[in-house]
């Protein structure tokens, strides 16, 4: 299978459209690089503000959070400075999801002028969440090498580059690539994009042949896709282009695979956190000291048992608010449902932004083909996110060759009828989306259940379970010992849970 990757610059005609969000794109831009510059008190004051009109907004327009807010007694003009914060009660993932569309959709933004982006379902329940163009265009124009590590920027217009914005990198990126990823956003608002997106669902050999066909000085994937190029190049002793930087974005980027990468890669490595509901939230800068919180974009507690802030160096539940999109607002958030802790000591690089220290909770298990490669769970849990009335799901992968899907329904009257059984409608297309994702040599089995318990010690269930944790080195089994001791520690994360965790119906 050949992939395309075009070298040269793409000299196609540009259209009105692109043309008006080429402007606007450039426009926003130059606002990053101003809000990214700002002093603490000028950034202090900037997000109230923004959150003033977001509050306002979203209690003027979108009807989830009228009905909370007036439900808890407050009102946007009780919203007088930041800490005002905590007046307003946490939004769940549940909610947005038993509200979409209407309840979670500004009356303002009628929902053909709004992308809608699925959730990468990490934590179990799969949402969506529309997002204007406004938004939108402002998320690609936030440029974390440019920010973060003081590189030249990218630019997103490819096919207007000649002449809308000079300055540019050469960049790939290699992420799913479906409609409703996030991650494809770029391809649906500027199309020639898709020149600089390669399918994750490739082969590493097929990444490292783009790799060194596009030669991309910045390069954007998940951890588990790099690893998964590391071993094949070092595996098969291929060479692989050498980007200046490497973006991950997804998963957790643990040392291991830090280390691996850096004897793969000579270029500088850059942790990412970012959701689908908010866009990016936190980025390393080159001292590599922990994530700076991006605080002019997103506004981000670390709420503990009693829903207070917890202290520095305390671990607490990531709680979002997203200062600009307005077609959904993202108003204190806990959906994501990470954890993580604030750093301690300031960074080395001398950015006034604060620090997460740690991020949990974003493990989720990979899936192993029973060719010895590793697929990015995105895959399978995207392919779940628009089954109707799945409140909840667990996949779990028993043998390399065969994978068990848990399904819970919704509690609700209207999903009384629905069936997840493998022979049904529902069940007959989840089995062919997983076939055409795994292959069709991995069988799949469907089981609806009544609920998913936790793991032990935990408050999250693992949406993505590996249960072949004895036997996780790749089939191949010719990889240095490091490249193996890295696969195992990472599949060893998971693998705390057992079958009567879940009560079957
Ligand atoms: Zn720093």
């Amino acid at each position: 299978m050949s992939v395309e990757v075009r070298t040269r610059p793409f000299r196609e005609r540009v259209g009105l459209t692109d043309l008006l969000r080429g402007i606007r794109y450039g426009q926003y831009c130059r606002q990053v690089r101003r809000l990214a510059a700002m002093t603490p008190e000028e950034t202090e004051q900037f997000q109230i503000e923004r959150l003033r009109e977001v509050v306002t907004h979203a209690y003027e327009n979108v009807e989830l959070y009228h009905r909370l807010w007036r439900r808890a007694g407050v009102r946007p003009e009780d919203i007088q400075a930041l800490a005002d914060i905590e007046k307003l009660p946490v939004v769940t993932k549940d909610d947005l999801r038993r509200n979409f569309p209407d309840g979670i959709l500004s009356r303002t933004y009628p929902s053909r002028r709004c992308y809608i982006v699925g959730t990468s379902g990490s934590t179990g329940t799969p949402v969506r969440v529309f997002l204007d163009l406004d938004k939108a265009l402002f998320d690609f124009s936030v440029n974390l090498p440019q920010i973060m590590a003081g590189r030249r920027p990218i630019t997103v217009v490819s096919a207007s580059k000649d002449f809308l914005l000079r300055t540019n990198i050469r960049h790939l990126s290699i992420v799913v690539d479906e409609p409703r990823a996030y991650e494809s956003l770029q391809r649906r608002v500027f199309p020639s994009m898709k020149h600089a997106v390669v399918n994750s669902l490739l082969s590493p050999q097929e990444h490292i042949e783009a790799i060194n066909r596009k030669r991309p000085e910045l390069l954007m994937t998940y951890p588990s896709i790099l690893r998964n190029i590391c071993m094949a190049v070092r595996t098969s002793g291929t060479a692989v282009y050498q980007p200046e930087l490497i973006m991950v974005i997804g998963e957790v980027l643990d040392e291991p695979l830090r280390k691996l990468i850096g004897r793969t890669f000579d270029g500088e490595l850059m942790d990412v956190y970012g959701s689908t509901e908010a866009g990016f939230l936190a980025a390393e800068c080159p001292e590599h000291c922990g994530l700076h919180l991006l605080t002019w974009k997103v506004l981000v507690e670390l709420l503990g048992d009693n829903d207070k802030e917890v202290a520095p160096g305390r671990t607490g539940r990531v709680v979002v608010t997203d200062l600009f999109n307005r077609a959904t607002p993202i108003i204190r958030y806990s959906g994501l449902g990470d954890y993580a802790s604030r750093a301690v000591e300031p960074c080395r690089c001398g950015r006034a932004l604060p620090m997460l220290a740690r991020i949990d909770g974003r493990r989720v298990d990979s899936i192993v083909r029973p060719d010895g490669r590793i697929l990015h769970p995105y895959h399978l849990t995207l392919a779940l996110e628009d089954v109707p009335h799945l409140a909840k799901f667990q996949i779990r992968q028993e043998r390399h060759d065969h994978i068990r899907v848990l399904l819970v329904k919704d509690a609700v009257v209207e999903a009384a009828d629905v069936s997840f059984a493998k022979d049904g409608k529902l069940g007959k297309t989840i089995v062919q989306r997983f076939s055409r994702i795994l292959g069709p040599q991995v069988t799949v089995d469907l089981d609806t259940v009544t609920d998913i318990a936790a793991r032990p010690g935990s408050h999250k269930y693992a949406t993505v379970l590996s249960l072949i944790g004895g036997d996780c080195r790749p089939q191949s089994g010719h990889g240095p010992a490091d490249v193996r001791q890295a696969e195992c520690s990472r599949q060893d994360a998971g693998q705390t849970s057992t079958s009567n965790e879940v009560h079957e119906v």
